[in-house]
């Protein structure tokens, strides 16, 4: 449930309401907006005595939430979540562009992959040392010495740096090398893994399951943000469908779907949804042009010689035009890149 405090509530009375929860050992979550604030209660609710919130001072009214999901609702958080790493801001007005090689391969590609996209106006480099690959003979990533390279990379290009996490024993490894974290598609409904990213401070980039619903993604949500880490960037990357043409199926709706059930900030991946080099620009102006706070995009010098993904990685070159024409649409839509 969440409570409306009236617009001259006082601080003081905010506090009472917040301790009243906490005495209750249920999680309170305190949101100032600019008019008022809201109180939002997570926690079992049944043996709590709704009337006795009501007449608390300062207090206006009880709501009840009745989606499944409670801290990634716009219910419980009416006004969008801007997410800032290191002055980059995620969520807000600014459109954010991701870039970076399917994997980290080798300092080299990484470092020139890296300057090309931050030329172009990338202000996150994206690369993955932790492959979750089909086939167990395929080229499963670097490991911790790919984490060291894009820790230095990152350094070296002043870019910030993101990077896959697919088991429960490298959160803490993965938190200290990178600033953002990403669970991938085929993780998303790995609640372990989802409830051990809650209890890091890193941001997370949360992929849509290939099969999940918008409901079964914002539930995976719910589990990060339910161990207290409320920093969730979720992430459309297409889902299965009957099409054999594309790699998956880019969900566009999903864009304008989430951000109305949801506060949280929403990117796409235009690589891995469409698995084809000469799909992915219009399906990033589509994204952005349908909402999208931001993109996460593959981008190689060599895509041919790629250990991973060649066919979907585009080429530095394609990447500044790309941003370039971001820009205009960004402008079109009253938003900036
Ligand atoms: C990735 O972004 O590197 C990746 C593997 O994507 P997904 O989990 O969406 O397949
Ligand atoms: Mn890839």
């Amino acid at each position: 449930m969440i409570i409306i405090m009236k617009k001259e509530a006082t601080e003081d009375q905010v506090t009472k309401v917040y301790f009243k929860i906490k005495n209750l050992g249920l999680t309170a979550q305190i949101s100032k907006g600019e008019e008022r604030s809201i109180v939002g209660v997570i926690g079992d609710l049944r043996k709590v005595d709704k009337e006795s919130f009501k007449m608390l001072p300062g207090v206006e009214k009880i709501i009840s939430i009745l989606k499944p999901y409670k801290l990634a609702s716009r219910e419980f958080k009416p006004h969008d979540t801007v997410i800032d790493v290191k002055g980059v801001k995620i969520g807000g007005n600014e459109i954010v562009v991701m870039a970076g090689p399917c994997a980290i391969e080798n300092e080299e590609i990484l470092l020139d992959a890296a300057k090309k996209v931050k030329a172009a106006g990338a202000k996150i480099l994206r690369g993955s040392a932790y492959k979750p690959r089909t086939s167990p003979y395929a080229f499963q990533g670097l490991g911790e010495e790919g984490l060291k390279i894009m820790k230095k990379v990152g350094k070296k290009t002043g870019l910030v740096t993101e990077t896959e996490v697919m088991d429960v024993r490298n959160v803490e490894l993965v938190s200290n090398y990178v600033d953002i974290v990403r669970i991938g598609t085929r993780n998303m409904q790995n609640f372990d893994l989802l409830k051990e990213v809650g209890k890091i401070k890193n941001p997370i980039i949360l992929k849509r399951g290939m099969s999940a619903t918008i409901e079964e993604l914002l539930m995976s949500a719910e589990y990060i943000m339910s161990e207290g880490n409320h920093n969730v960037i979720l992430c459309e990357r297409g889902i299965r469908t009957f099409e054999t043409s594309t790699r998956n199926t880019l969900d566009l709706s999903a864009i304008p779907v989430l951000k109305e059930l949801s506060h949280l900030p929403v990117i796409v991946d235009p690589s891995h949804s469409s698995g084809k080099r000469n799909l992915v620009l219009p399906m990033s102006r589509a994204a952005i042009a349908a909402g999208a706070d931001g993109l996460i995009i593959e981008v190689h010098p060599k895509p041919e010689e790629a250990l991973c993904d060649g066919p979907q990685q585009i080429l530095p070159d394609q990447f500044s035009k790309l941003m370039k024409e971001l820009n205009q649409i960004a402008k079109a839509i009253g938003r900036k890149i």
